[in-house]
């Protein structure tokens, strides 16, 4: 016997009948969550933080497909991950919409560059684009840093240039973020946690 939830929600508001067709196993809820297990059974689970804000509440990211069943590994599922201690499983709308960032196709995959005076983006590497900031940075510092006021009060600075990190980090990542600036004499460093 063929039901759909809708059917067969009118037919147990209605009748005995439903009551019956329960208990041999018809219940759309069972039937369900069946399925769903079955869909995650096969996928492989990472733990991972959203990327939105502060909160950084903990996730779980379902995937199928991989190299040995030669199927590009594909995001099917997002869930708040229960043993996270921020967020105990629960997660905000934006954060349980996670699967539209993935799959959208206005996300951006790569480094782009566009060279002043320009309109136009261009694709770059990794390798590049590190490189470049990392000239641009040294450059920078070294027109710019500043060792001691005029009245020789020692300072260490370096205000021409400003970072904006990730607050969706783990403390140890986010202590060595902090780290890495302030050596630097960054004073301008901040995140979308404004901490
Ligand atoms: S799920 Fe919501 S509250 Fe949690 S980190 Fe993401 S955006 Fe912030």
């Amino acid at each position: 016997m063929q039901l759909s939830r809708r059917q067969f929600m009118k037919v147990t508001g209605s009748t005995l009948a439903g009551s019956s067709l329960a208990l041999m196993g018809f219940s759309p809820a069972t039937a369900l969550a069946e399925v769903r297990q079955y869909k995650l059974a096969a996928a492989t689970v990472t733990r991972q933080t959203c990327t939105y804000c502060s909160v950084g509440c903990g996730l779980l990211m379902y995937s199928l497909g991989d190299g040995a069943k030669n199927v590009r590994s594909s995001l099917i599922h997002v869930e708040g991950d229960p043993d996270h201690p921020v967020n105990r499983g629960t997660l905000c709308p934006k954060g349980a919409s996670l699967m539209d960032i993935v799959h959208s196709p206005n996300r951006l995959m790569y480094p782009e560059y566009r060279a002043p005076g320009s309109n136009e983006w261009k694709r770059m590497s990794w390798p590049e684009a590190l490189d470049r900031i990392a000239k641009l940075l040294k450059a920078d510092r070294d027109a710019n840093f500043i060792e001691a006021t005029d009245d020789g009060k020692k300072v260490n600075r370096w205000i021409s240039t400003g970072m904006l990190a990730a607050s969706a980090s783990s403390n140890e990542a986010g202590y060595i973020t902090h780290k890495v600036a302030r050596s630097w004499g960054l004073l301008a460093f901040d995140n979308q946690a404004r901490v």
